[in-house]
This record gives structure tokens, C-alpha cells and sequence, in this order.
């Protein structure tokens, strides 16, 4: 039988978000304190027996996190309120669809990607009992 080493690691992080096209409460300016988690996989460890050393991952992704998310607005681009943070300097990251726990469990896991981790799903809790995951079949 195949083996299959799975590691994860959870990012916190705290962001605002208002949705477009939506009737519920969450098309009001708010925030949350979310977490990111990364499932890292792999079929073999490494000479040091690990999938990927935890630190590395969260180097990575903390970094990331804290230069794009953290502490900033996530709007979508099409959001009228956008020029008005913009102007008055707010930090805001620009997304092509409504900035939902979905879409930032597929931005993470795509940012993963490109910093070269085998990771095989995201899970990004946007409160204690609500969580989107992606992953790619
Ligand atoms: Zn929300």
C-alpha cells in the first residue's frame, strides 16, 4: 500500500470584507479573526523524515499573509467603496470575485502553490465554527 506523509499548518490572521450581490448581513463593512490552514502532502518524507518543516510553510505563508491580508481590507474589484479606502490609504486586497471564505481558501492555496509547497487543501475558517475548503481534484 502507498504511503502518504499530510502536515498542516495554521496561519491566524485578522481582515475586513464586505460581500457584493448578497442580502445577508455580511454586505456591511466587517471583519474577522480568521485562520488559514495548509494540508501539505507528500508520498515521501524528506532526508530530515518531514513533509515540510513547519517553519517553512509558515515563513512563507505568514509573510505573504502579513504583506497582502493581514490587517487589510479584501474587496471585491468591482466594489464602489474601493476608491474611497484607496484614497485614504487603507490597505486593501483586490479580488476578481466576492472576497468569501471560498474565494480566500483558493487564493491561499494558489499562493502555496507558487511558493513550491505540495499542498493539497486549504481550509480557511472565517469564525470559530465556519470553514470553506479548496483543493484541487
Ligand atoms: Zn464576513
Amino acid at each position: 500500500m502507498a504511503e502518504n506523509f499530510k502536515v498542516t499548518k495554521a496561519i491566524d490572521f485578522c481582515y475586513g470584507h464586505r460581500l457584493r450581490d448578497y442580502d445577508g448581513k455580511c454586505k456591511n463593512v466587517h471583519g474577522h479573526n480568521g485562520r488559514a490552514e495548509f494540508d501539505l502532502t507528500s508520498a515521501k518524507l524528506d532526508k530530515r523524515s518531514m513533509v515540510v518543516d513547519f517553519s517553512d510553510i509558515a515563513d512563507a505563508m505568514r509573510n505573504w499573509i502579513n504583506n497582502n491580508l493581514d490587517h487589510a481590507m479584501l474587496m471585491r474589484k468591482d466594489d464602489p467603496m474601493l476608491p474611497i479606502f484607496k484614497k485614504n490609504k487603507q490597505p486593501c486586497y483586490v479580488m476578481d470575485n466576492n472576497p468569501t471564505a471560498e474565494s480566500i481558501a483558493k487564493l491561499l492555496f494558489d499562493k502555496a502553490s507558487e511558493h513550491g509547497f505540495p499542498v493539497a487543501e486549504v481550509r480557511m475558517w472565517e469564525t470559530p465554527t465556519s470553514f470553506a475548503t479548496y483543493r484541487k481534484q
